[in-house]
């Protein structure tokens, strides 16, 4: 790799975004992130369910379909974009009618407690095991993803987002995926060290599991590091917490191995600034700068220009089975300080004031 270059492979693959639209296009919408996303170079963006009504039956998700459709078009993107279904402990019959169309890439499980509690917003998610399994069966026979928010909704409610909420989740979810041998499960935005090695040895004995790494949680921690001193803690505030910088360092230290298992998402997740504020809603603004990041650890850190490329498309696209472009464009890498703004500035940025090296286009 050339000292102030890097070659970022055509087709970028961002495996996780919030693009809200429906009641919630205040926030920002399915149109405006994708442009935000073709701004910072990613092609290929995934979209969570858990949207305002979420999309749990065929009629929203049709809907949403047409959201995309229209974007695209609007937007000249050649590449298929895509999203997650919903599942719930009554919609497996729809799950199975919205896997077999060619945009939804599987099925999100948001953990549910017994009293209806979800660990996002609203109502969506799982509490019967028995659907988990049956969700399970299903991906594995369509050839499709099963992804996870780990972290346990009971833990949560006697101790917070703790990092023993989601260990305990990604315990079950190890479980359940063992009991559906070859089901591709994607353990979304995995946030500690503990959560991260029990997943490294359920895939050493052969279970498809992937770690879902974000960009926050390479570059923020628990401990202020990275964070602007202008801004309000509660920007720094998302689900799963921001941990201690041990484990920063730890999620930091899996990027240069030879893992094929380890994916970058986004977890994109904006909301404007007062409501933020006055909600203390959890999610962070981050698809435009998940490449920067990638690239700023991989200058620090000497990781290869392959592994970069691995990271931010070809380890998704193998395990998504998203068919892109093996093409590549050699970018400067510009060093500055981060202002991008989100949703024309509705949104406060927690990472202004981040120094970020970011990827230019060389002139011809
Ligand atoms: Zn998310």
């Amino acid at each position: 790799m050339q000292k102030n270059t890097i070659c970022l492979p055509e087709t970028i693959i961002d495996t996780h975004c919030h693009g809200r639209d429906l009641k919630q296009a205040y926030k920002t919408t399915i149109r405006q992130t994708l442009s935000e996303a073709l701004e910072a170079l990613i092609s290929i963006s995934v979209f969570m369910p858990n949207t305002l009504p979420a999309i749990t039956n065929l009629m929203i998700l049709q809907h949403q379909l047409r959201l995309l459709g229209n974007a695209r078009k609007k937007l000249c993107l050649k590449n298929q974009q895509y999203g997650h279904f919903g599942l719930t402990d009554r919609n497996l019959v729809e799950c199975e009618a919205a896997l077999k169309f060619r945009e939804v890439l599987g099925l999100k499980d948001y953990p549910l407690s017994a009293d209806g509690t979800t660990v996002t917003t609203g109502t969506i998610g799982v509490f019967d095991p028995r659907t988990r399994l049956a969700g399970l069966h299903l991906v594995r026979q369509h050839r499709k993803i099963y992804a996870r928010h780990c972290d346990n909704p009971g833990i949560i409610a006697r101790e917070g987002h703790t990092i023993n909420a989601e260990v305990a989740d990604v315990e079950d979810m190890i479980s359940l995926a063992s009991q559906v041998p070859g089901a591709k499960v994607v353990a979304c935005h995995i946030s500690c060290r503990e959560s991260a090695e029990l997943i490294l040895k359920a895939q050493k004995k052969g279970l498809p599991i992937t770690i879902e790494l974000c960009p926050h949680y390479l570059w923020f921690d628990s401990e202020g590091t990275n964070w602007n001193p202008d801004l309000d803690p509660v920007f720094y505030k998302c689900f799963n917490s921001l941990r201690g910088g041990e484990h920063r360092e730890f999620l930091v230290s899996l990027l240069p191995t030879d893992n094929p298992w380890i994916i970058i998402g986004s977890d994109n997740a904006p909301h404007p600034t007062q409501e933020k504020i006055q909600g203390k809603l959890g999610g962070l603004p981050s698809n435009q700068e998940m490449v920067p990041v990638i690239c700023t650890l991989a200058k620090k850190y000497k990781i290869s220009n392959h592994r970069v490329v691995e990271l931010l498309s070809w380890n998704a696209s193998r395990f998504l089975g998203i068919r892109i472009s093996k093409k590549f464009n050699r970018y400067r890498l510009i060093d500055k300080i981060d202002d991008l703004a989100y949703n024309n500035g509705i949104v406060t940025n927690p990472w202004n004031g981040s120094r970020l090296l970011f990827p230019a286009a060389i002139e011809a």
